[in-house]
């Protein structure tokens, strides 16, 4: 996962992550190859199933529409819940 800054400094909720443990190795949340296998992501996936701070891990995903499992989502995930909430948003009625 990308670590987002203010001013240099590490947003805070990054520093409680259940990925930043030295047990857990950063390429379970990137697919090892394109296209990704059918089942790529599922060991990510349990790991923030754990996470503390898996809410923020996925609002910071959603903004800056990153690649990889974050919050316990692939990007397929994530787009899709982006048009979800565009659909459902006063401003789409219009
Ligand atoms: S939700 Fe997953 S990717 Fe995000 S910080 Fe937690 S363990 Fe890492």
């Amino acid at each position: 996962m990308t670590n987002y800054s203010i001013e240099g400094r590490a947003e805070y909720w990054q520093a409680q992550a259940a990925c930043a443990s030295s047990l857990v190795s950063p390429d379970l949340f990137f697919p090892p190859a394109w296209p990704a296998p059918r089942n790529w992501g599922q060991q990510a996936k349990a790991v923030c199933a754990r996470c503390p701070v898996a809410r923020q891990c996925l609002r910071a995903a959603l903004e800056h529409k990153e690649d990889g499992i974050w919050g316990g989502t692939r990007p397929h995930e994530r787009q899709a819940f982006t048009r979800v909430k565009k659909a459902k948003s006063p401003q789409s009625a219009t």
